[in-house]
């Protein structure tokens, strides 16, 4: 099995307040998660670009 990397971050949940933690498994795409009360969410890392396409150069 692959480790699940786990760290809090500085959001807070949106149903309790308490802050979230990521779980990471290497991909773009993470879940947001609160451990006070079970809330959980998608977090997409995908999106941060501007529509640069690689290769796309001399
Ligand atoms: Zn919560």
């Amino acid at each position: 099995m692959t480790p699940t990397t786990v760290w809090l971050t500085d959001e807070p949940c949106p149903v309790c307040a308490a802050g979230l933690v990521l779980l990471g498994h290497g991909e773009p795409v993470q879940i947001a998660e609160c451990r006070a009360c079970g809330y959980s969410d998608r977090w997409d890392f995908t999106d941060n670009h501007d529509g640069v396409m690689p290769g796309d150069q001399h």
